[in-house]
């Protein structure tokens, strides 16, 4: 264990982190997201995504991570000094001298000879991961209304075909106007240089050094790439955690080649996203069929060689109607397979914040958090239910509470209700979609709007 036990955040920050520097992170060593379809990398999901040159590459494929600025901030980080990109961290840091920031939970994570090998050794040396999150491209046969062109090839699609989305005013507007061309930088067929750097890499040393690899998209099942990767597991016998996001939603001989390469990994983790009943959840996420979702959950947990099935709830305005539904679905899928079988996470959607919860009216956010908190005192002591899913419950029951949250000032609400119409009605008229018939109970308010 890398903490001992009983140690608080504060004792390990102490012992382990503090006594190197004052700004010292393992995730800038150890961590990292890449994005192959446009050669960006970042530590964490905190600081803003940095280009990798193809140049640097060809010539060395651990640059796909050890790029020339996060060696500048390890160095930084050696010496105490803050990397401006880590400023999220500092933000929390300076509230309070002992404030716990998310540094310290991602660098609880490497043992603490890794961390001294870390620091110890020159910022200029190349270091291999040990957690690693890819997306190889950007294909999805989905393009969810929270979701963008930049993760999403059918949210391309649709700006392509039918131009820019006009007349939003609120943050996340951008999302809307553009394909995000550079979020994609090789077309299908073309030989994309960022693959091959990681495959080469995967062959040399990644697939030794890392503890987590976790694929996610677009929608990976959809990318040749996964599919080379999952056959090396079928080759090769390793104690690596493999997790994948999947949108569930792909054709009935992917699933089969997805269940039958989970046989061949030993800790396979499979995480996939809901958080609404069926016509509801069918517009929330366009692409998704809800009978055949539910059918592909159900075989993959039949069949599937799963070490841990996750739900990814993304808590937006329009899933709150029908949310407590869908959690007593994950108590069924729970009870013949057991308390992990699916965990659910509620996450909740800050942007584009004009499809946040937050835009909805006092009256029926109220109403909401009403059922939301019936469903948690009926299920409260369900052994199915895993302690820190009933905190998540609570953490949104506390969100949608009026008086815990007030909404943004007046004014800033009512342009977020302007750009969520502008934004459904057009929504509506691009995805052959009903807003109105699908949400009776927004109706009234919707068409005040
Ligand atoms: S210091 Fe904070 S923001 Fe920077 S890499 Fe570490 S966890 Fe991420």
């Amino acid at each position: 264990m890398p903490r001992n036990n009983n140690e608080t955040d504060l004792e390990y920050k102490r012992r382990v982190i503090d006594i190197k520097s004052e700004s010292f992170c393992g995730a800038k060593w150890y961590n990292a997201t890449i994005w192959l379809g446009s050669g960006q990398t970042t530590s964490c999901h905190h600081p803003l995504p940095h280009q990798v040159t193809v140049a640097d590459v060809e010539a060395n494929p651990k640059a796909l991570h050890n790029t020339p600025k996060k060696k500048q901030e390890r160095e930084q980080m050696q010496k105490g000094e803050r990397p401006a990109g880590c400023e999220y961290c500092w933000k929390i840091e300076d509230i309070g001298r002992d404030n716990i920031s998310d540094r310290v939970y991602k660098t609880v994570i490497y043992t603490d000879e890794e961390l001294e090998t870390a620091y110890a050794q020159p910022a200029s040396n190349d270091v291999d991961l040990r957690t690693l999150e890819i997306a190889f491209d950007r294909t999805c046969n989905f393009g969810c209304s929270y979701c963008n062109p930049a993760f999403s090839s059918t949210w391309v699609k649709d700006i392509d075909t039918n131009g820019p989305f006009t007349g939003l005013t609120s943050d996340g507007r951008n999302h809307f106007t553009h394909s995000h061309g550079s979020s994609q930088l090789y077309k299908f067929g073309e030989v994309n240089p960022y693959v091959e750097a990681f495959f080469k890499w995967w062959e040399t040393d990644l697939h030794r050094s890392l503890s987590e690899l976790r694929l996610t998209g677009g929608e990976p099942l959809m990318s040749g790439e996964t599919f080379k990767l999952l056959e090396w597991f079928k080759s090769n016998d390793t104690d690596m955690r493999f997790a994948m996001n999947s949108n569930l939603g792909a054709k009935d001989e992917l699933i089969d080649r997805l269940i039958d390469a989970s046989h061949s990994i030993r800790h396979f983790h499979l995480y996939t996203s809901n958080e609404a009943m069926g016509a509801q959840s069918e517009y929330i996420r366009d692409g998704l069929i809800w009978d055949k979702w539910t059918s592909n959950v159900d075989r993959v947990l039949e069949s599937g060689n799963l070490e841990g099935f996750h739900m990814m709830c993304t808590i937006n305005a329009l899933c709150l109607d029908t949310l407590p539904e869908f959690l007593t679905k994950c108590l069924e899928w729970k009870s013949p397979a057991g308390k992990d079988f699916p965990t659910f996470s509620l996450n909740i959607l800050r942007f584009p914040s004009f499809q946040s919860p937050l835009v909805l009216p006092d009256e029926i956010r109220n109403q909401y958090k009403v059922k939301l908190q019936q469903w948690f005192d009926a299920n409260k002591d369900n052994a199915l239910l895993h302690q820190f899913e009933l905190n998540q419950l609570q953490r949104l029951i506390d969100y949608l509470d009026v008086v815990k949250t007030p909404h943004m000032g007046a004014a800033e609400q009512s342009v977020l209700q302007q750009d969520f119409k502008k934004f459904y009605t057009q929504y509506d008229e691009r995805r052959n979609k009903n807003f109105i018939q699908t949400f009776p109970a927004l109706a009234d308010w919707y068409t005040t709007l």
